[in-house]
């Protein structure tokens, strides 16, 4: 993302607002805890009055602000990274090694969560009643969540959806496979006119893509209070009591997800890359707080994007090629989260899923998480189909639901990291000198 002139963030004045949000964070965090445990029992009308009309708006509105510019930032600067990649060659082989790459990643991200919930078997020591309980209190809940899944299907209709009747419908539908369908063509598109024409659409698309940074950076002058007021509002409201009961299978899936950060990335960067995973996981840190503060890729992509090129110094051209990509295809974290889940809930129900059967959730988690949006919640009405397509009942993720919002901001941070890894991988393999 090329920052306009005269307002470029400096590293020193990025450091000091990622603190500052670190602060919302933690603060955020002690608040909500402080007030679920000590005020919700004897005020609970006076906490949820003042989340409805505090807390939930402002951290609502912090993050319709990030979500107002994704499309313009995805459409921008996909379509310039694939106009400034220039030769199709080059596209072909940058796009072959990314998809290549989120594949792979993905299949064994599922594969991990796979081997973890077989061997802990978290679903196993769950009481009956404790079971029945839990679909009783959230079957509502979980029926609202699941009512989108049955739009959703992995028949041709799952390739044919991928090509907008109308970009603009896709784009305003939040549509984001479409729309970054569009912007490839339109950045091939633009390789193809003349050198005049050219440097106009190219100028324009620069033009677009630094107008979102300036929003961006009004967005994140609210972030520390936006972050606050997500977190309080989550936490203040947190059964705590669920998670003692599911205790095992959160540990189960943090478990996962810290594999994901801590083992699978590291070693990628280190052997496939070539780059230092310390130095990297270091300038990975207000990634991570986005991420787990906003609990979606797509609010978190424009720092994304910012600390790939300022701070690890991917070239604009890939990083606006994989970042966009990775924020809608690219969910590591995610896909293990489906995996571990559609075979602890088959532990609870007592369902025998056979090797064959396991092999097929692989698949259909990739799929799924491919197919994820990257918003908060986005893979429960995919987690219904992966469910449903192994026999698993579908209801099932009233058991789960209640943990769900804090497995959310958890996987959101490998989801993302994810993303950036491959860029940099991509990066290297482009022969580009990295800053890390
Ligand atoms: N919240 C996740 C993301 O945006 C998607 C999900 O797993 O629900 O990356």
């Amino acid at each position: 993302m090329t920052s306009p002139d005269g307002a470029t963030p400096s590293a020193s004045s990025e450091g000091s607002l990622s603190n500052r949000i670190l602060l919302g964070l933690l603060l955020g965090a002690i608040c909500g805890v402080g007030a679920n445990l000590l005020l919700v029992p004897r005020f609970p009308d006076a906490v949820e009055a003042a989340n409805r009309w505090l807390f939930v708006p402002v951290g609502q509105i912090f993050l319709r602000m990030l979500f107002m510019v994704v499309i313009p930032l995805v459409f921008s600067s996909l379509a310039l990274g694939v106009a400034s990649l220039g030769d199709l060659k080059r596209l072909g082989r940058v796009g072959g090694r990314t998809m290549l790459y989120f594949l792979s990643v993905t299949a064994f991200s599922v594969a991990i969560g796979l081997v973890l919930v077989n061997v802990l078997r978290p679903g196993e020591g769950l009481p009956a009643e404790t079971r029945e309980k839990l679909l009783e209190t959230y079957r509502g809940e979980a029926a609202s969540r699941m009512e989108s899944a049955g739009k959703a299907d992995f028949g041709p209709s799952l390739l044919v959806n991928i090509v907008p009747r109308n970009p603009v419908a896709a784009a305003a539908n939040g549509e984001m496979l479409p729309v970054i369908f569009f912007a490839l063509l339109f950045g091939i598109g633009v390789t193809k006119l003349s050198a005049e024409k050219n440097a106009l659409w190219m100028k324009l698309l620069e033009g677009l893509a630094d107008v979102t940074v300036v929003i961006i950076g009004m967005a994140l002058k609210l972030a520390p209070f936006g972050v606050f007021g997500l977190i309080f509002s989550v936490t203040s409201r947190f059964g705590f009591d669920i998670l003692r009961q599911l205790l095992f299978f959160v540990v189960t899936v943090l478990l996962g997800l810290s594999l994901l950060i801590l083992g699978v990335y590291p070693l990628y960067l280190k052997f496939r890359a070539g780059v230092s995973p310390v130095a990297f996981l270091r300038k990975m840190r207000p990634v991570m707080i986005t991420a787990f503060s906003t609990s979606s890729s797509n609010a978190t992509l424009p720092t994304t994007i910012e600390v790939s090129e300022r701070d690890l110094g991917v070239p604009p051209q890939i990083a606006g090629f994989v970042l966009p990509l990775g924020a809608t295809m690219n969910m590591n974290g995610t896909a293990l989260f489906e995996g571990i889940t559609c075979v602890f809930l088959a532990q609870v129900f007592g369902i025998h899923l056979s090797l064959g059967q396991q092999l097929f959730v692989i698949v259909l988690a990739v799929l799924t998480a491919i197919g994820t949006a990257g918003v908060p919640g986005g893979s429960i009405p995919l987690l219904v189909l992966v469910l449903t397509s192994v026999g698993v009942p579908a209801e099932g993720i009233a058991v789960i639901i209640g943990v769900d919002r804090l497995l959310d901001m958890a996987r959101t941070v490998p989801n993302v990291i994810g993303d950036v890894t491959c860029a940099v991988y991509v990066a290297k393999k482009e022969g580009f000198e990295l800053k890390i």
